[in-house]
């Protein structure tokens, strides 16, 4: 049976290992503060934004919402960017996507001051950590990942790594992050050709594609790690990208949804909230 990475110890220790950070900062004046843009107000939204409170109250950083009503045209959404962007006291900021708005997320991403882009969705984060740059803040999905394999021991370097899914908020930062550790990495997408042989090659896979049980038992191989990125509203519940039990029963180590790499995210935005502190407090 596969060791089963929770995300909870992996959360919990990264939360930890704060604490010291946080009192440095209040010592300081300065309490760490993360503000959350809410447009409209959808369950899948309100959820998350629940849980990163809950993981901000846990770190000691203080947490706020601006809501905006779903028929918000740009210039408000903007015009609250900006104002986050000005306002001193607000080191972090997590835009909840998706916006009711494509066009308006898109103008958001590129408004919000890069220093206070503790999600990695300005162009500006997204090329430091294209660039391998250290202290980019890149997608805190992403970043959570690693800090996921981190805690439980498990190095990419020199692994073979298939990440399937290649979007900006998770698979492409991602496949940039474990680049930069020395894995050499398969990015793989819906037009990827033998998709099951490609990630039975992996010592490593990471399922980011949002279909509910997308990877079944013909994708996996002894002795891999195999982590589940996947979120999935389905009737039975939150389900990942992996077949669980199929995975458990060939590979090594294997993520669950929920309560793996959500958990970590959570502590990561925390973490990040704390970093934007620290650098925008020392100017
Ligand atoms: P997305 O923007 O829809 O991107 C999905 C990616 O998966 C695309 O690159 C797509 O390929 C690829 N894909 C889709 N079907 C595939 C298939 N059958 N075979 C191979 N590749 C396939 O999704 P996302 O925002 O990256 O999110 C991915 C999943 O992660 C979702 O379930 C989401 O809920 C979850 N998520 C979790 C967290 C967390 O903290 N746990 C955070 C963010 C997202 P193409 O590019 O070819 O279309």
């Amino acid at each position: 049976m596969a060791l089963v990475l929770n995300g909870a110890p992996a959360a919990e220790a990264l939360t930890a290992g704060l604490a010291p950070r946080v009192r440095a900062l209040r010592e300081r004046g300065v309490t760490p503060t993360l503000v959350i843009l809410r447009v409209g107000a959808q369950e899948e939204s309100r959820a998350y934004e629940r849980a990163a409170k809950r993981a901000c109250t846990a770190a000691g950083v203080e947490s706020f919402t601006v809501e905006l009503p779903e028929s918000a045209q740009m210039d408000a959404v903007l015009h609250a960017v900006r104002s986050i962007n000005a306002e001193p006291g607000v080191h972090g900021a997590l835009l909840l996507r998706p916006m009711p708005f494509a066009r308006t997320e898109r103008a958001a991403c590129r408004v919000l001051a890069p220093e206070k882009d503790v999600d990695g969705v300005t162009p500006a984060s997204l090329a430091a950590v294209f660039a391998g740059e250290a202290g980019a803040f890149a997608p805190c999905t992403a970043r959570a990942v690693l800090e996921l394999m981190d805690y439980y021991g498990i190095d990419p370097a020199g692994k073979r790594v298939a990440v399937v899914g290649r979007s900006l908020v998770v698979g492409r930062p991602l496949a940039m992050l474990l680049t930069a550790r020395d894995a050499t990495v398969t990015l793989c997408h819906s037009r990827t050709r033998d998709l099951p042989g490609v990630c039975r090659g992996a010592d490593i896979v990471v399922a980011a594609a949002g279909h509910a049980g997308l990877l079944g038992a013909d994708c996996f191989a002894p002795g891999q790690t195999v982590i589940d990125v996947g979120t999935n509203a389905t009737p039975e519940g939150l389900r990942g990208d992996v077949d669980f039990a199929a995975a458990q029963g060939v590979a090594a180590a294997v993520s669950p949804v929920p309560g793996g790499v959500g958990r970590v995210t959570n502590a990561v935005l925390a973490l990040h909230t704390i970093e934007a502190a620290e650098r925008l407090s020392k100017n």
